[in-house]
């Protein structure tokens, strides 16, 4: 059996209701063919569905589930679990499971080393369980559950369907396993649970662009001109991908309140932009469009004539350019990942702020050699008032020192 190139699901990039998100992709994750068993259950996680009605878990009710279960979920013949029908019982206990595999498989590949869970001392593994009657989804302490999604008319989905839930509650799992846990006795920073919400939201955006269905579905609705979807003007509202509805946001610091998701959007507002950005920014350095150098930043001011010239020199044979373009904004996305997952080691929950988490990305890109990143997402960062536009934010140490705004 040749074990080297991992283990298959099939994954939703986006709940399924999501229109153009109907049909399941075929995903590896990088767990080598084999280690994958019967449940699923690998070294760090394993499902567990509950037979008869189960309350949500809160302390001092704690994992490991005691009660009787559905049968574990079997591997194919040949390793893999990509052979379930959707709709199945068996097909939601894998999802959940791969979703959390590809996951972690993306974050880990920005950080360069394995995520070991902040419970560690507890408990060997995450126990995954995929549907309970509630309407809700939590990540605790050893475990991950998940109820139904109520919010459409009359129907109820199961949110162990839904990536963007499953990814966002495994980004807080991630910032606590690399920023740690809040001191107990100690209040954290300002801004720690906002950081978290809006955080937990990028871990959700860029897993969901590590999809083809994704990538592909965003970039041909537009000819690949994503300017539309950053806060220059309100189509993100309109997008299919909740994670794009909720990055493509135009709030500034002075319109939100104390309420932590609220409070989150406009970091990762500025987050989004600075991928958009780059990857415009990209596409013109490759050649792919033709328009001026720095374009974007000048977009600011967009008027009707600029937002038309962006628009036709994106469609001017988009078709020759769509997986060149794809190339890009894959690009942008990995810039921007690995500086954000960099950041983490410089952040210290005492005194966690949207402007310090800012300054630790903008100093990552530096480090990385991706200055001009840097430079445009303090300008992102200004124009969302989390940097103040008077005061100099001095990113790079060494000969690389540089001082903007
Ligand atoms: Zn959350």
């Amino acid at each position: 059996m040749d074990t080297s190139s991992g283990t298959r699901f099939l994954l939703y990039p986006q709940a399924p209701i999501t229109p153009g998100y109907d049909k399941p992709e075929l995903v590896w994750i990088s767990d080598p063919l084999g280690s994958v068993t019967a449940g699923p259950i690998n070294d760090r996680m394993y499902v567990k569905d509950p037979l008869t009605a189960k309350s949500p878990y809160e302390y001092p009710y704690l994992p490991p589930y005691p009660g009787a279960t559905h049968p574990v979920v079997e591997p194919s013949p040949s390793g893999h679990f990509d052979h379930l029908e959707p709709g199945s019982r068996a097909f939601l206990a894998a999802h959940a499971f791969g979703c959390v595999a590809r996951i972690l498989d993306v974050w880990e590949g920005y950080l360069g080393h394995r995520i070991d869970w902040h419970f560690g001392a507890t408990y060997e593994r995450l126990e995954i369980v995929p549907l309970i009657e509630w309407d809700n989804a939590q990540s605790g302490y050893g475990y991950l559950e998940f109820g139904y999604d109520t919010s459409g008319a009359g129907e109820r989905y199961p949110y162990a369907l839904n990536f963007d839930v499953i990814a966002h509650e495994i980004g807080h799992s991630i910032l606590f396993a690399e920023i740690g846990m809040p001191r107990d006795g100690f209040q954290p920073g300002p801004d720690f649970v906002a950081y978290h919400e809006g955080v937990s939201d990028l871990c959700s955006l860029l897993g969901m662009l590590h999809f083809d269905t994704a990538m592909d579905r965003l970039l041909r609705r537009g000819s690949g001109n994503l300017l539309a979807m950053n806060e220059l003007n309100a189509f993100a509202e309109l997008a299919d991908e909740r994670q794009v509805r909720i990055a493509g946001n135009a709030r500034r610091m002075s319109e939100v309140g104390s309420e932590p998701h609220d409070k989150s959007r406009p970091f990762t507002g500025a987050f989004f932009d600075a991928i958009v950005e780059t990857y415009h920014n990209l596409a013109i350095d490759q050649g792919l469009v033709d328009l001026p150098k720095k374009s974007v930043a000048d977009a600011r001011d967009i008027d009707a004539d600029i937002a038309n010239s962006f628009k036709a020199a994106f469609e001017e044979d988009y078709e020759l350019k769509h997986f060149q373009l794809k190339g890009a904004l894959a690009d942008a996305r990995d810039v921007m990942g690995r500086a954000l997952a960099a950041s983490w080691a410089h952040l210290d929950n005492d005194d966690l702020t949207f402007v310090n988490a800012g300054y630790a990305v903008c100093e990552a890109l530096q480090t990385a050699g991706q200055g001009d990143v840097a430079e445009n997402l303090v300008e992102c960062l200004a124009w969302r008032e989390i940097f103040n536009p008077f005061d100099s934010v001095m990113v790079g140490q060494g000969g690389r020192s540089r001082v903007w705004i």
